[in-house]
Parts: structure tokens; C-alpha cells; sequence
């Protein structure tokens, strides 16, 4: 199926999602000449087009502006089906809808409950055959429910039709990163057990659950953050060169890396709870859920082995920053009589909120004496996002691009290293907000230490 999807429906268009998110993506594809098919928006929200129409400019009113020209375009464009999921006159009226489409791209952008029903509502007007579709996240809250949303999507659609999206590998730093990896050879090299001695990554947000207590409440920091955005990147950093001749080898390759993390034991896991998270609205008073990890996790295969790899992840710590840092091994002898050899090599990928790469190095201090000092030397720094990765990823799955969306053994894989320790699995620790988390998460500290994020060109 190579041909650009003709239509484009989106379940869930009175929601969240779409609200902040997918009519901004839609003005942004619009404007770029990117989008020319009908938009069908779904809901059960008792509303008609006009006011599809009017959430949609109240939207990007509050979510990056409203470009007339553009919205224009986009209006034309739109059409509205109202309906209960549930309700097979539901996908009736959407069938008359979609007219002569004969591949429209489907997004889910509904609860992981409503996969099932809707997905067989569209089985039932035959507007699956030829059609792709585009799931939200969660994927399952574990391994099994993974399983079996997998099975119940795969009943409808081939897996080449699903486009499961984590925004995350669609945003240009997390790409640059796999550019950067792979177009320069220099890496290469080091890139492995005998020349790099940790790698650790940072995902700290310094505000709290922000009103969403009810939904963080049902996921934590493991299954919001990790098994999905921090276990991609980490497949991206230790992965195996993909062949540029094989469109899904970059998948195929994101999957072995994740095959080989060994899955998570108590000992490699510390949870934190933030003091005051209970009294949050939608919280349960006595809640288990972690609003901080620090874990670490093994990559065993041959180019890994015996690296760890470092993660902690939360809300109310002192920054807002995600970070990956990669330390090199020491000079195997000091050659010059220096009272501390500093800080081994490093590069360091800063994700957000601003975007950089750097290299962590010893020049000699001006002078006499054979000293040295820490110099940064900042590879590429840049302004956020230029193209959101909704935007991306929309235009991706509408040309059937599938390599930055999570394939099912890749997500299952996932599920596979946090399984173990999902839940209450291993106890909660209290921490003060603002604090790196709870004391006891000492006991899961890299080589030299966690690394404090700075600015590009400051070393940390
Ligand atoms: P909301 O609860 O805000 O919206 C869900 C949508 O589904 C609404 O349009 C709702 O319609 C519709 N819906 C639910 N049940 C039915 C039904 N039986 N028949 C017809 N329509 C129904 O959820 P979000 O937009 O926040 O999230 C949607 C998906 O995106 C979820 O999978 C979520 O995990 C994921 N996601 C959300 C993010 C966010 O920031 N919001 C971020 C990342 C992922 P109505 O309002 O009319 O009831």
C-alpha cells in the first residue's frame, strides 16, 4: 500500500488531544501544502460541523495561533460525524462521509478502551482493507494488555497498517541523535563496551501533575515516561547501524537493542512519591504510584555488556530538562602530574526544553605547569522543535512512513524490561519537591555521579 492516504479521520475530535495537539498539527500540515484530503472528525459531543469548526479555531487561538489563510484551507477540508462508538449508525454516517476514499488514514486519538469496538465498526463498513491507522498512547498499561491490544488491532489491520505514535521519536532532537550517530564515523568506534563506561539519562520536570492527578494516578513515571519515550531513546543510542537500503531495518534494529535490556529487578529500581502528591485532586489518599525513578538497566549483548545505563525520571525536581550523557573510560595512565585527572570524556544530548550536543574534553590551562582544564565544545545548538512532531508524524503516517512509530514486538519488548517492577512491586519513597528524589535513590548512582544539567558549553 504506497499510496498517500486520501482521507484522513480522527476519533476523539471534541478531546484533549485534539484540542492541544491535532488541529495544530492539521493548520501547520495545511500551511506547508502538506494536506489536501478530507478531514472527518469524530465525536460524541451532540455537535455538528460548525462546531467542529469553532473548537478547532478555539484551539489553535490557544495552542500557537490562528493563521487565516491556512485555517481557510483547513475548513474546507473539515467535515464532522456525531456518534456513540458504540453505535453502529455511528460508522453508517461515516461511511457516507468518506465517500469515494479508498485508503483513508484512521486516528485513534480515544481512550485504549475504544481501539477494540472501533476498529470493528470500521471492519463493519469495509473502510478498513485498504486503510491505515494511527493509535494513541498508552499501549496497554503491561505486557499482556499490550498483547492484546495487538491482537485485537491485528484482527482488523496488518501490522504494516499500524502506526502506533510516541510523539517522542518524532521530535528532530531524538532524530538528530540518530543522525548524529550514524551519518558521522567517528563514533563508531568508541561507541561500545571497551570505550564507554555509563551512559545515563535525565527526563526531570520541575512542575507537578498539573490537574492531570486522575490520569497520572492510573500510570506513574515507569509507564508514562519510560517504557515508551526513555526505553526509544535508549534503543537509539545503543542500537546497531541500520542498512539504508532496508526501509524497516531501523525498526528491526531499535528491536534487537531492546531485546537485549535484561528486564528490571527491585535492586535496580528506586521509586519516589513527591510529599504533597495525596492531596492532589483525583489522587487516591493512599496512593503507591511513583512520581520518581531512578533505575538501572542493562543492555547485554556484545557491544554493552557490563555498561550500565542510568535513568531517573519525575515530576517536582529541581529542572525541566531531559538529557542523555554518555562518559567515556578514562586515559588508560595520567601522563601529566595533575591533582585530579577531572572528569572523563563525555557527549551529552540535551532533548529539551532547548536543544544541543556536546563534547566533554581536558585542554591544557595556559601557563607553565602541565594542568588542565574541563572544556565543553558544543557541536550544535539549537532552537526548539521547528516542526512539532504531531506535524511529522501525521505527514509520516499518511505517505505509510512507518520508521518512527513503534512496531508491536518493539513495544512488547518494552513492556518486557519494566514487567517486573510495574506497580508495587518495590516500595515508594517520600521526597521534598524541588529534591532529585528521595535519599534512598542514592543507591542508584552512576560511576561519578549524576550529572547536574547546565547550559551547552558549561561543564556540568
Ligand atoms: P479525552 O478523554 O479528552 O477525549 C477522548 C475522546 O474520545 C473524546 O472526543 C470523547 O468524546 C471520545 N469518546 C470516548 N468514548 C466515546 C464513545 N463511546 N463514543 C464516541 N466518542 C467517545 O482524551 P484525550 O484526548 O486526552 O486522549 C485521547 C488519547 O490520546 C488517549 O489514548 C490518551 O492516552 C492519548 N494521549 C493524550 C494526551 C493528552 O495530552 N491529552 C497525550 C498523549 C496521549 P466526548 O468528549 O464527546 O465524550
Amino acid at each position: 500500500m504506497a499510496d498517500t492516504s486520501d482521507a484522513l479521520v480522527f476519533f476523539g475530535a471534541s478531546g484533549d488531544l485534539a484540542y492541544k495537539q491535532i488541529f495544530p498539527a492539521l493548520q501547520a500540515m495545511v500551511r506547508r501544502g502538506q494536506l489536501n484530503v478530507p478531514i472527518i472528525g469524530v465525536a460524541k459531543a451532540g455537535w455538528g460541523r460548525d462546531q467542529l469548526v469553532a473548537r478547532a479555531r478555539d484551539s489553535l487561538a490557544h495552542h500557537g495561533g490562528v493563521d487565516e489563510a491556512a485555517f481557510a484551507k483547513l475548513t474546507a477540508l473539515l467535515s464532522y460525524v456525531d456518534g456513540d462508538y458504540g453505535d453502529p449508525a455511528t460508522f453508517e454516517r461515516l461511511r457516507q462521509e468518506l465517500g469515494g476514499a479508498q485508503h483513508p488514514l484512521h486516528y485513534f486519538a480515544i481512550p485504549p478502551s475504544m481501539f477494540e469496538p472501533v476498529a470493528e465498526g470500521l471492519a463493519s463498513i469495509g473502510a478498513t482493507a485498504q486503510a491505515r491507522v494511527v493509535v494513541e498512547k498508552p499501549f496497554g498499561r503491561d505486557l499482556s494488555s499490550a498483547q492484546e491490544l495487538n491482537r485485537a488491532l491485528r484482527r482488523v489491520f496488518a501490522e504494516e497498517a499500524i502506526f502506533r505514535i510516541d510523539h517522542y521519536l518524532g521530535k528532530e532532537p531524538v532524530e538528530n541523535l540518530l543522525f548524529f550517530r550514524f551519518a558521522n564515523s567517528f563514533l563508531e568506534p568508541i561507541w561500545n563496551r571497551e570505550h564507554v563506561n555509563s551512559i545515563q539519562i535525565t527526563m526531570a520536570e520541575s512542575c507537578g501533575v498539573e490537574g492531570r492527578g486522575a490520569y497520572y494516578d492510573e500510570a506513574g513515571a515507569i509507564r508514562d515516561v519510560v517504557q515508551n519515550h526513555l526505553l526509544q531513546v535508549t534503543s537509539l543510542i545503543t542500537m546497531e547501524p541500520p542498512s539504508a537500503a532496508d526501509p524497516d531495518a531501523m525498526r528491526d534494529h531499535k528491536t534487537l537493542a531492546l531485546k537485549a535490556m535484561l528486564p528490571l529487578s527491585d535492586r535496580d529500581v528506586v521509586r519516589g512519591q513527591f510529599r504533597g502528591y495525596r492531596n492532589e485532586p483525583g489522587v487516591a489518599p493512599d496512593s503507591q504510584v511513583e512520581t520518581f525513578v531512578a533505575l538501572r538497566l542493562r543492555v547485554e549483548n556484545w557491544r554493552w555488556a557490563g555498561v550500565p545505563v542510568f535513568i531517573r525520571a519525575g515530576k517536582n525536581l529541581p529542572v525541566t530538562t531531559t538529557e542523555v550523557f554518555v562518559q567515556l573510560k578514562r586515559p588508560p595512565r595520567l601522563v601529566f602530574e595533575e591533582d585530579h585527572p577531572g572528569h572523563p570524556n563525555y557527549f551529552r544530548f540535551r532533548l529539551s526544553p532547548d536543544v544541543f550536543l556536546s563534547l566533554g574534553a581536558r585542554a591544557k590551562m595556559p601557563g607553565e605547569a602541565m594542568r588542565g582544564e574541563e572544556v565543553e565544545l558544543v557541536a550544535r545548538h539549537q532552537s526548539p522543535d521547528e516542526m512539532a512532531p504531531y506535524e511529522r508524524l501525521l505527514g509520516d503516517a499518511m505517505r505509510g512512513d512507518q520508521r518512527f512509530f513503534a512496531r508491536e514486538d518493539a513495544v512488547e519488548a518494552a513492556w518486557r524490561v519494566v514487567d517486573p517492577v510495574l506497580g508495587r512491586a518495590t516500595p515508594v519513597y517520600e521526597y521534598e519537591p524541588g529534591t532529585w528524589g528521595p535519599a534512598e535513590a542514592d543507591r542508584i548512582t552512576p560511576p561519578d555521579g549524576w550529572v547536574t544539567p547546565t547550559p551547552p558549553g558549561i561543564v556540568p
